[in-house]
């Protein structure tokens, strides 16, 4: 292990940096979960992950990964032999199906080349075939971690509308919530799965489900059979600050910090600034001549950039030595595209310079690794940063 000095970049697409103001606040001593002072908290923190969902309904928190708040929203909405409509964007999506398969729901899988956000037309056409409703959920990717796609959840909203199909819509926005825009309620989205490791700047450790009430009805509804990730269970609690289980209390205090980060950032800023510094990689791939694994100009991915290596160059070999050279942590290709594709994550907690740093470490790697590519990356990304240029909001926002 080579010695370096400075501090580690570490710009997967999450876990993300942790600001320091966030780790002094889970520094704290362990304490009662049972007492008042701990309710005080649980109440806070309650109430302000509602403001950052966007929504007025409750949000169930977990003590678990982004995996176990998918699974809560299979389990406590559907039952086996259920039908869902399931997109595939890639890795994510493939890992959400997977959960759904073993719970035994009938699965329609709409597939995708990993390259673009879902089929909306083939969610149309399918929903619209439907005429017997037998498709409970429709379940997407809001930003598509392994790809760097988006799908926006407004237009599949839309597209429910339009069908007038009464599904469920369940959106997995664990690497969107805190750095895309989101809008919960207002989108219509009946379930939200989320967690803290990405633009919630937070250690992993949380999951988040934010729900609706026709999801509400449908939970109680429901006779499948689930312990643990219950909603109803955790929702009687909370009232009074507290869960039926120990929560992950200094979490919880991180997260109080963090919420009161975003606010007063402002989410609308924190959108603006993630879609800035999307902007900013993608001038600088440009620049180099590669391609970026998004090929749709409508579906790029505020929260990081997958870049596409040239044929014969080895996605992994080249992170590699990007960091024993420069103590810098790219994301990895999962699957299909393992070693195809490397992943710049500009999510969380994050600035101009740490992006000209993180940019200068792939150009400098790219050299060193003779990955053939053209330089000006860096000064590229430069210009789009100094310019300060508008990024204009996706197209579902402004609609
Ligand atoms: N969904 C998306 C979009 C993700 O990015 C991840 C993790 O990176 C997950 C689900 C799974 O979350 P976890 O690894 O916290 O279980």
């Amino acid at each position: 292990m080579s010695l370096h000095t400075g501090r580690h970049f570490l710009q997967i697409p999450g876990p993300t940096n942790v600001p320091d103001r966030v780790l002094r606040a889970m520094d704290m001593p362990t304490m009662d979960h049972r007492g008042p002072e701990f309710g005080a908290l649980g109440l806070e923190v309650l109430t302000g992950i509602q403001r950052i969902f966007r929504t007025r309904q409750p949000v169930i928190i977990y003590p678990s990964s982004g995996t176990g708040a998918w699974e809560a929203a299979i389990v406590n909405t559907l039952q086996p032999g259920d039908k869902v409509l399931m997109a595939e964007t890639g890795q994510f999506a493939v890992l959400w199906r997977g959960i759904a398969e073993k719970f035994k729901l009938d699965i329609d899988w709409i597939p995708g080349d990993w390259r673009r956000g879902a089929d909306l037309d083939l969610i149309e056409t399918r929903l619209a075939a439907d005429r017997t409703h037998q498709i409970k959920a429709v379940c997407v990717v809001h930003n598509e971690t392994s790809t760097g796609c988006v799908t926006h959840p407004l237009e599949v909203r839309k597209i429910m509308d339009r069908t007038k199909h009464p599904a469920l819509l369940m959106v997995d926005s664990i690497s969107g919530l805190g750095s895309l825009e989101y809008e919960h309620d207002a989108w219509g989205v009946d379930v939200t799965v989320a967690g803290s490791q990405k633009g919630l700047m937070l250690p992993p450790g949380l999951g988040f489900n934010a729900v609706s009430d026709k999801a509400l009805a449908a939970a109680k509804a429901n006779p499948g059979m689930r312990s643990y990730w219950d909603w109803m269970d955790v929702i009687a609690i909370n009232k009074v600050g507290t869960w039926p289980y120990t929560p992950a209390t200094n979490l919880l205090f991180g997260l109080k910090e963090a919420i009161a980060m975003l606010e007063e950032e402002g989410l609308e800023n924190v959108w603006t600034r993630h879609r800035r510094h999307s902007a900013a990689t993608r001038a600088a791939a440009k620049a180099w001549g590669l391609e970026t694994q998004c090929a749709d100009p409508h579906a790029h991915s505020p929260a990081l950039t997958g870049v596409v290596m040239p044929d014969g160059h080895d996605a992994d070999h080249f992170r590699k030595v990007v960091l024993e050279n420069f103590d810098m942590s790219l994301g990895t290709g999962l699957n299909r595209i393992k070693g195809k594709v490397f992943r710049i994550g500009h999510i969380g907690h994050f600035n101009d310079l740490m992006l000209m740093g993180t940019l200068a470490g792939v150009e400098m790697g790219l050299d060193l690794a003779k990955v053939p590519h053209r330089t000006g990356g860096v000064m590229a990304a430069m210009e789009v940063l100094k310019g300060r240029d508008v990024v204009p909001m996706p197209k579902a926002a402004v609609a």
